[in-house]
């Protein structure tokens, strides 16, 4: 019996603010947000970490990596230029692997963290 969460709400058996879905991905809004816009996007494929990956699942990883961007600029956070060339927003990807990484959830999950500051622990 898999009782992991993420795999849970992959499986729509426990509720998730769901803002993205297909075939191989979900993206959904972090229950407890650190900033304004505060996604998680995780494989629906359980892997337990990062370091679980292998070279098969390369276009996985590069499926998640690709969508950040993506799903930043529609959550407005794309860093933008005015006319001086000087950039505003922006987002961070986060991936938190083992213990030491800080890693809570142990289903595989990169963070998208952006919107206007302050955030937690930001200026
Ligand atoms: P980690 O520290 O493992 O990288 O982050 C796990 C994240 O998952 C945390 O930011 C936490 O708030 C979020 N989280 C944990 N349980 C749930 C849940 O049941 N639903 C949602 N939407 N987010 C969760
Ligand atoms: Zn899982």
């Amino acid at each position: 019996m898999n009782n992991c969460i993420f795999c849970k709400i992959a499986a729509k058996q426990i509720p998730a603010a769901t803002v993205y879905e297909d075939e191989d991905l979900l993206v959904f809004k972090d229950i407890n947000p650190a900033a304004p816009v505060h996604l998680l996007i995780i494989p629906k494929l359980h892997l337990d970490t990062l370091s679980a990956a292998q070279e098969e699942h390369a276009g996985l990883l590069g499926k998640m990596l690709a969508l950040a961007p993506r799903i930043a600029d529609e959550y407005g956070c794309a860093p933008v230029a005015n006319a001086d060339g000087e950039l505003s927003g922006g987002y961070k990807t986060l991936i938190n692997t083992g213990p030491d990484g800080g890693q809570e959830v142990y289903h595989l999950h990169m963070h998208v963290i952006g919107g206007p500051k302050p955030w937690r622990g930001q200026r």
